[in-house]
């Protein structure tokens, strides 16, 4: 069952974008093991290399709270396509992820939302277990 209070408020989010150099938002919404959700937006910086996207801000909000265990992730980009994590915001969902089964829900918009696992948007990702190796 999808997490509606989770869709809305990474929609929410996304309005508070900065984002002069692409015109390009993007809202998360992260719920974590406290069972409260954490929004970012994407922050773009003149510097390109120093900009940080929606779902990083939002897993680095909730982080710095005390939390270390992503049980859902919904992102929204572009409204009128499905805008999926670039592939650093994946390996940083995957650090914290509760498991390889937690959902990340892609938003174009309230309506229409696909349901993803980490799992089948980065399989074999590279983990702190294989550094144990
Ligand atoms: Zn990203």
């Amino acid at each position: 069952m999808i997490n509606k209070e989770l869709i809305l408020k990474a929609i929410e989010a996304r309005e508070n974008a900065y984002c002069p150099y692409s015109n390009f938002k993007v809202g998360a919404a992260v719920l974590f093991e406290d069972d409260k959700i954490y929004t970012g937006c994407n922050i773009e910086n003149a510097s390109f290399g120093a900009t940080n996207c929606a779902e990083r801000t939002a897993i680095f909000n909730g982080i710095s709270h005390g939390n270390r265990l992503i049980k859902a992730i919904a992102l929204i980009g572009d409204p009128n396509a499905f805008t999926y994590p670039c592939g650093i915001c994946r390996q940083v969902i995957s650090e914290f992820a509760e498991s390889k089964d937690t959902k990340i829900y892609i938003i174009k918009n309230e309506n229409e939302i696909l349901e993803k696992t980490l799992e089948e948007i980065m399989p074999g990702t590279f983990t702190k277990e294989d550094l144990d190796k």
